[in-house]
């Protein structure tokens, strides 16, 4: 059996849901095809960041994503609770980031102050202020008061609702797909049928590179394990965001607190470890020694899509006329996610993007494979 629309959006994560919600808002006909459930991998285990950023500024390719996405975020949470009638727990708790690293410390404040984002420098009396029952030794941190945040789990099922309530069609659990080249365009099929449609958009995550592979092309999107701990405790001590280097503790407004993460190469393999939700036990505890004392409600992992310079791959597969791709979001790919849409979306649809690709463009790294 055939079955036809405009765009066949391969993996249902944040990248490729928010996608297909922002493409039939073009009146154009979309379906989502994922080997299980949408929203089950990276993006619901993360954490649900959103650092600031401001466009007029950004001088990075990383930046222009996280700016431009930044702007959209709060305007794209209200479109979500219309259509789909879910709070996705968005909220701008600000972020405190604490540094113990003076040198690593030093510099990050400095590319904020230069990108122009709001940042506070805090002494101990105001840090306590922020996140009161801090560990004594921790002397110094700045506050950034737009940092926001969202529930991933939440956000998922907002944006899965929202997207059947503009007419995408989401086909789950539909087995192994395979993907072959016809000259320069790509056929898509599953075990019960083909999916033809006049464009394709890989946002596989993690598992990009395996669907590239048979096409001759190989794209450099690995898995990299992050763990998360999370805790309740019966009275937040803190509302906002700590961060320490590459390590946070995100408070949730109902008492739960996430403390994240690890960054482990151990391929597809996304069990929890003693050793790391004990290092993240440990470093909550050493951040906030009063949540020794707080219930472990549960620990989880899941695959970052990783790529060679924690970059994202965004446009057109090289040596195809029909297939586009969206992954290798790292450590950033909900935060990312409304501006990938948006890049995404105008691409496909013959459009200039808003914001420069330089540097994120799929042939930066890609090789045709010999096969
Ligand atoms: C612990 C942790 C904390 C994080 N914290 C943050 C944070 O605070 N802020 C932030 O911005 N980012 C964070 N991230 C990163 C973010 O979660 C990812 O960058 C983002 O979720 C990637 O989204 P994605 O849609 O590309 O991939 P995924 O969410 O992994 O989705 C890929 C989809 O493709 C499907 N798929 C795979 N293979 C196939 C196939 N062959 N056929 C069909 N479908 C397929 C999968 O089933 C899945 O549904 C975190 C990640 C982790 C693990």
């Amino acid at each position: 059996m055939q079955h036809g629309s405009d765009i066949l959006i391969i993996g249902g994560g944040v990248i490729g849901l928010s996608t297909a919600l922002r493409l039939a808002g073009q009146d154009v006909s979309v379906t989502v095809v994922d080997r299980q459930r949408v929203g089950a991998e990276a993006s619901w285990a993360g954490a649900g960041m959103l650092p600031p950023g401001d466009l007029a500024t950004a001088k990075t390719p990383e930046a222009r994503l996280r700016s431009y996405s930044y702007d959209m975020w709060e305007p794209f949470c209200a479109q979500l609770r219309e259509l789909s009638g879910m709070d996705n727990g968005y909220r701008k708790c600000g972020a405190v980031e604490v540094g113990l690293d003076s040198a690593a410390f030093d510099l990050q404040v400095r590319q904020w102050q230069a990108e122009g984002l709001c940042c506070d420098p805090l002494d101990r009396a105001e840090l306590e202020r922020h996140v009161p029952g801090l560990q004594q030794q921790i002397q110094h941190g700045v506050f950034l008061p737009e940092f926001a945040q969202v529930r991933n789990p939440r956000h998922l099922k907002a944006l899965t609702a929202a997207c059947q309530a503009m007419g995408v069609e989401i086909l789950e659990d539909v087995g192994h797909l395979s993907v072959c080249a016809k000259g320069r365009a790509v056929e898509v099929t599953t075990p019960l049928r083909r999916l033809g449609a006049d464009r394709v958009c890989v946002t596989a995550g993690a598992w990009t590179g395996q669907i590239m592979k048979p096409l001759g092309v190989e794209l450099p999107v690995a898995p990299v394990r992050g763990q998360i701990a999370l805790l309740r405790v019966s009275q937040l001590p803190f509302s906002c965001v700590i961060e320490q280097g590459r390590r946070y503790i995100v408070p949730r407004a109902d008492g739960l607190i996430l403390v994240g993460s690890t960054q482990e190469h151990v391929g597809f393999e996304k069990r929890s470890t003693a050793e790391g939700v004990s290092g993240l036990l440990s470093f909550a505890e050493s951040i906030v020694p009063e949540l020794g004392a707080a219930e472990v409600v549960r620990c989880w992992a899941g695959l970052r899509p990783g790529s060679p310079d924690e970059l994202p791959f965004i446009g057109r597969v090289p040596g195809y006329d029909n297939m586009f791709v969206g992954a290798g979001h790292f450590r950033s790919g909900l935060q990312m996610s409304p501006a990938t849409a948006a890049v995404l979306t105008d691409l496909m649809l013959d459009r200039t993007p808003a914001i420069s690709l330089d540097g994120l463009d799929p042939t930066r790294v890609t090789k045709p494979l010999v096969i």
